[in-house]
């Protein structure tokens, strides 16, 4: 039987990806989490370490802390700007004073306060050749679990067998709190044998994106178990912490950024309560890596579509791009 859902990995991404932000945490009489108003969380794709990406990433977080994170601006800080928001002091002292010495050279620091000062993220002034920094707000605790998904629509023997070797490394590390198996339901139950291929610490979700995308899209075939760090926790939290800022500035809508919204037949279509990439050109979702540059079927949105606000707000490519943006901020 074929499943439209298993069509395209890409679709399945975004379908996944918008089910976890609508319904996450999945639940049944099993399950150890419920939902409570103690928590929320945000979504994003491709995200990991150079070891390892993952394709769908959860990040749960304290609702407090999330809303204060707002106060350092809609885009990532990477582990060098952390340094600095982190530590930042909340009267006035001379940079060098109050960061924790780093184990890289100071000009790294400096180079990443002024950085800082730059994105107003951290204010700063000039004592003689000293630059003293402050913080503008204390930067909040704002993470409680990260969750990773690996998306395999087609989940039969061979798959498995090569996902077990991947999920055996996350159960290892446990860098994620919980690592799941997302992959579309079939007429048969969750064979045995494909549990047993993977590590019986991964949780597993069948989904049903044949209708679109809905909070009831997914159920839970096998429960997780959470994973306890090889690393120190001090270590777990702050690579934690690394991701979940990528999370934060990225999203999962971010595919535009490297797709063609400017090409004519790029559309946003509605699959229940997805609104996912559509090529008016091909008839079908494209994926990301045929809508690029290279894709022979390209062309560039008429100068006529464009007179309205051109060049400050462009035409329908740079709406899209807009809508998306409005989207993630929205479900931030
Ligand atoms: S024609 Fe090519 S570039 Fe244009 S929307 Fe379709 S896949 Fe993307």
């Amino acid at each position: 039987m074929s499943h439209p859902a298993a069509d395209s990995e890409f679709r399945y991404e975004l379908c996944v990806c918008r089910w976890a932000e609508l319904a996450w945490p999945p639940t049944d009489e099993e399950s150890t989490t419920q939902p409570t108003n103690d928590t929320t969380h945000i979504v994003a794709r491709q995200l990991g370490t150079q070891q390892r990406r993952w394709d769908t990433v959860i990040v749960e977080c304290d609702p407090e802390g999330l809303a204060a994170r707002a106060a350092f601006g809609d885009d990532e800080l990477d582990s060098d700007l952390l340094h600095v928001v982190r530590n930042a002091p909340s009267e006035w002292v001379w940079y060098r004073d109050a960061l924790p010495e780093p184990d890289y050279p100071w000009r790294y620091v400096r180079e990443a306060v002024h950085r800082a000062a730059d994105r107003g993220i951290v204010e700063t002034r000039r004592e003689g050749n000293r630059i003293e920094i402050k913080r503008i707000a204390p930067y909040p605790d704002w993470i409680q679990r990260l969750i990773a998904i690996e998306n395999k629509p087609d989940l039969d023997a061979s798959a498995a067998d090569r996902l077990a070797d991947q999920l055996s490394h996350d159960v290892d590390v446990g860098l994620a709190d919980e690592v799941w198996v997302a992959t579309a339901e079939t007429d048969a139950t969750v064979e045995p044998a494909l549990l047993e291929a993977l590590p019986v610490e991964a949780g597993i979700l069948t989904t049903d994106f044949t209708g679109g995308v809905d909070g009831d899209a997914a159920s839970v075939a096998w429960h997780p178990t959470t994973l306890t760090p090889t690393h120190s926790s001090e270590y777990r939290a702050s690579r934690q912490l690394e991701l979940a800022e990528r999370a934060y500035g990225r999203g999962w809508r971010n595919y535009q950024t490297t797709m063609r919204p400017d090409c004519r037949h790029f559309q946003l279509r509605r699959d229940g309560r997805l609104l996912g990439p559509w090529c008016a050109a091909k008839g079908c979702r494209q994926s990301t890596a045929e809508c690029s540059a290279s894709c022979s079927a390209f062309e560039p949105e008429p100068p006529a579509w464009r007179t309205k606000g051109w060049p400050i707000e462009g035409g329908p490519g740079a709406g899209i791009r807009q809508l998306l943006a409005r989207r993630a901020d929205r479900n931030r």
